[in-house]
């Protein structure tokens, strides 16, 4: 590319966790501004074909998109994939194994839930759900607003749904190895996801930083709705440390909840290699 694109590769659409559909988020997108998207459900490609559609509808250019739930070090990290074939079917068949588990999870959160004087709050979460293999806590946020219990989600997390809280259940989700070998075999790069949210020790950040390396992965967000202003700057030094290229999206969810709109985020440091120059031949 030429110029330096409006670029959002981080969002949630109806296919995981988001309240709009593919089509809906690609309209907004293109109407604040984004010039180069990806939807990124989490732990599913359901939506890429619709997404491409719709990308390409409104003239904006696509990449494929994917956001991996993973275990490392006790806790989940998340590793975005971009610009993979999206029919591949050893990650179609990983991701499908990833979202095993959660409905299991999702009686037992709200068994938890029940203890602490709340009721019904699985049946209450599957209103919200519009992809049944992925029932997720956000769904239990959006039950537990609806209800009146919080005022918003960031509430709902913070008394209910994180750990140590009545309505966290641990969970195995996939390796790091898994993910990125699912990722860069299908074609596509990985990225370390808003990783100022994991709140890893130096000593873990960088086993992290190392290993997701050492399996492949090529790049990290610096510039997320996650993300301070302070945070992007740590982590566009982390990216020359590690010589991993940078990647920007709002990780938007909701236009009730998210913070940051699509597109509306500051630019990637200019001294970085922005990740869309890993994949200029992906992008459709
Ligand atoms: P799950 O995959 O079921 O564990 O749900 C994770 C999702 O919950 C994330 O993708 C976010 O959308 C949301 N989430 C996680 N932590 C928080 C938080 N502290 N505040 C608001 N939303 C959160
Ligand atoms: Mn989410
Ligand atoms: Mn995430
Ligand atoms: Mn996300």
């Amino acid at each position: 590319m030429n110029q330096i694109p409006n670029a959002d590769l981080h969002c949630h659409s109806v296919v995981s966790d988001g309240t709009l559909t593919p089509e809906e988020l690609a309209a907004r997108a293109r109407a604040n501004g984004v010039t180069l998207w990806a939807l990124t459900d989490h732990d599913e490609i359901g939506g890429q074909h619709r997404a491409l559609a719709a990308a390409r509808a409104q003239g904006m250019n696509y990449l494929t998109g994917t956001e991996i739930s993973v275990s490392f070090a006790g806790k989940t990290v998340h590793i975005v994939g971009l610009g993979f074939n999206p029919d591949d079917p050893d990650m179609i068949e990983g991701l499908h194994r990833t979202r095993g588990g959660r409905s299991e999870r999702a009686m037992e959160m709200s068994d938890g839930l029940a203890k602490a004087g709340i009721k019904g709050a699985y049946e209450g979460a599957l209103h919200f759900v519009g992809n049944p293999e992925l029932i997720s806590r956000t769904h239990f946020a959006r039950f537990l607003v609806e209800s009146g219990v919080c005022k918003d989600t960031y509430e709902v997390f913070r008394k209910y749904l994180t750990e140590g809280k009545p309505g966290f259940v641990p969970h195995r989700w996939a390796s790091l190895r898994d993910a990125v070998n699912w990722i860069t075999d299908a074609g596509g790069v990985a990225v370390i996801a808003h990783p100022a949210r994991y709140g890893f020790s130096a000593n873990e950040e960088y086993a992290l930083f190392t290993e997701f390396k050492a399996h492949g992965g090529r790049g990290v967000e610096v510039v997320t709705g996650s993300h301070s202003v302070q945070e992007a700057a740590r982590y566009a030094e982390t990216a020359l440390e590690f010589d991993l290229a940078a990647s920007r999206g709002s990780d938007f969810h909701s236009p009730d909840e998210s913070r940051i709109d699509l597109g509306l985020l500051p630019d990637l440091p200019a001294n970085l290699t922005p990740v869309w120059d890993l994949l200029a031949d992906r992008i459709q």
